[in-house]
């Protein structure tokens, strides 16, 4: 038997405690929020088919089958428009990803809060709130203890750090392992979905997921959140990037409504239809986040004591895989340490060969995020004037767009051997 400590009840912690619960793993999840719903995080997350595989091999039956029916109504395409809202090219869902009738093989819209509350249910006692990690110590056999802000602590066998992209834990674990600044800015903006917004929303800002390319560096990324059971509170996530040096110093400690303002500005020349969004957007649903990224680790030797997600490859939200990527560390450290649970693999073996995998698709896809991102804010007026021809080319040919675009999606999301291997649900112990 082996008991697992886990620092932060995020998209990551969450998954690995109902993965490892699911094998009869003993695990403890510490989370610093005081209740089950202090965080009003609702926006849209693009599970992709790596996040949708993990989900599946993570959650018992009937919260898999609760994913599937909150899910939001998928489909759309991805379009590239302009600042005066002309469509570039819309790339079909089916160019983004393989089409498959297995549903774990699938990409989802999922609002996030509705998805944590999922990670959340049957975890019960086990997810402690409250608990504001602070350090932890290591007994001379190795086994860890977590020490809280509160005075109390926690031993067990593994201590696993999910605590988020500012994580306590890798601090002090891997203090090697630092963030850089990646020098652009989010604002995150959602306006409600209803008859009279639909009324003059352009029927592409509607649709799927866009991109609204300027020649600056900046760009305004939307997607549309519908739910298809309860139907109603649908929403468009949008969210304006900017280089930092187009925004106020410390443009987090702005309230909503002079960040709208801020981007109102910047926005001035756009279509109409564009500004009236941001204008239209609650403020109270707006909110900067200056974007990081974990610098690459070098290799460490494996001990009681590991990280997943955010905690070790956080990454900027652009590309849509920082989500996708806990899930997926979720489901291998399940995979592994219920393996070292049933006597197949040493511990420091599963917990060392996990790291190894991860640190190779994990940083994989921070270098990814990092490229889109520079894509996103190019100003250079040549790469401008190329992509854009090169992206009105694709809208006219399926071959040029299936070319251009059939990878990058797919790539990153693609089966690994040891999901092969899993193909749906990991064997019980
Ligand atoms: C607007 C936006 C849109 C996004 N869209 C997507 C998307 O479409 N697809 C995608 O894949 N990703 C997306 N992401 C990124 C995604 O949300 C994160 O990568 C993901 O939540 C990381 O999961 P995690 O479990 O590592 O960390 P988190 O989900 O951040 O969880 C960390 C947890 O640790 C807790 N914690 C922190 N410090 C402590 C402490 N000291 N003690 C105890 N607990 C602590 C926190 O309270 C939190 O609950 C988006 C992000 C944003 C902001």
């Amino acid at each position: 038997m082996i008991d697992v400590i886990i620092v932060g009840g995020g998209i990551g912690g969450l998954a690995l405690a109902q993965g490892l619960r699911k094998h009869g793993v003993g695990v403890a999840v510490y989370e610093r929020d005081a209740h089950r719903d202090d965080r009003l995080d609702r926006y849209r997350l693009a599970i992709n088919p790596a996040g949708s595989r993990s989900l599946r091999a993570c959650l018992p039956d009937q919260r898999w089958q609760a994913f599937l029916d909150t899910a939001g109504r998928p489909g759309g395409g991805f379009g590239f428009l302009g600042t005066d809202l002309c469509e570039l090219v819309v790339v079909e869902d089916e160019i983004m990803y393989p089409d498959t009738l297995d549903p774990a093989e699938r990409s989802y819209p999922v609002d996030r809060h509705t998805l944590r509350g999922i990670l959340l249910d049957g975890l019960g006692a086990d997810v402690h709130y409250g608990k504001t990690f602070d350090r932890y110590e290591l007994a001379a056999d190795g086994r860890p203890t977590a020490h809280f802000a509160d005075g109390t602590s926690a031993g067990g066998d593994v201590l696993v750090g999910a605590d988020g992209i500012n994580s306590r834990l890798r601090a002090q674990y891997l203090p090697a392992a630092t963030r850089r600044d990646t020098g652009a800015v989010g604002v995150g903006l959602k306006l409600p979905l209803n008859d009279d917004t639909r009324a003059w929303l352009p029927a592409r800002l509607g649709q799927g997921m866009n991109l609204v390319l300027p020649v600056a560096p900046c760009f305004l990324f939307t997607s549309v959140f519908e739910r298809q059971r309860p139907a109603g509170d649908d929403y468009l996530l949008c969210a304006f990037v900017a280089r930092k040096d187009r925004f106020p110093a410390h443009p987090e400690r702005l309230d909503g409504a002079q960040l709208k303002a801020h981007i109102g500005g910047l926005i001035a020349g756009w279509h109409p239809a564009l500004r009236r969004l941001i204008d239209q957007c609650p403020p109270h649903d707006v909110s900067a986040f200056p974007f990081q990224a974990s610098g690459h680790p070098a290799p460490w030797a494996p001990s009681r004591v590991t990280v997943l997600g955010d905690a070790v490859h956080g990454m900027p939200p652009a590309g849509g895989n920082g989500a996708n990527t806990a899930l997926r560390d979720a489901a291998l450290l399940t995979r592994r340490l219920s393996q070292a649970a049933r006597g197949e693999l040493p511990l420091l073996d599963a917990i060392g060969g996990y790291e190894a995998e991860m640190r190779d698709y994990g940083f994989q896809a921070v270098d990814l995020a990092m490229k889109t991102l520079r894509q996103g804010m190019s100003s250079n007026l040549f790469d401008a004037f190329f992509s854009r021809n090169w992206f009105r080319l694709c809208d006219r040919a399926a071959p040029l767009r299936r070319m251009t675009f059939g990878g990058s999606w797919a790539a990153v999301s693609a089966p690994r051997e040891w999901e092969r291997e899993m193909a749906g649900s990991i064997p019980a112990p």
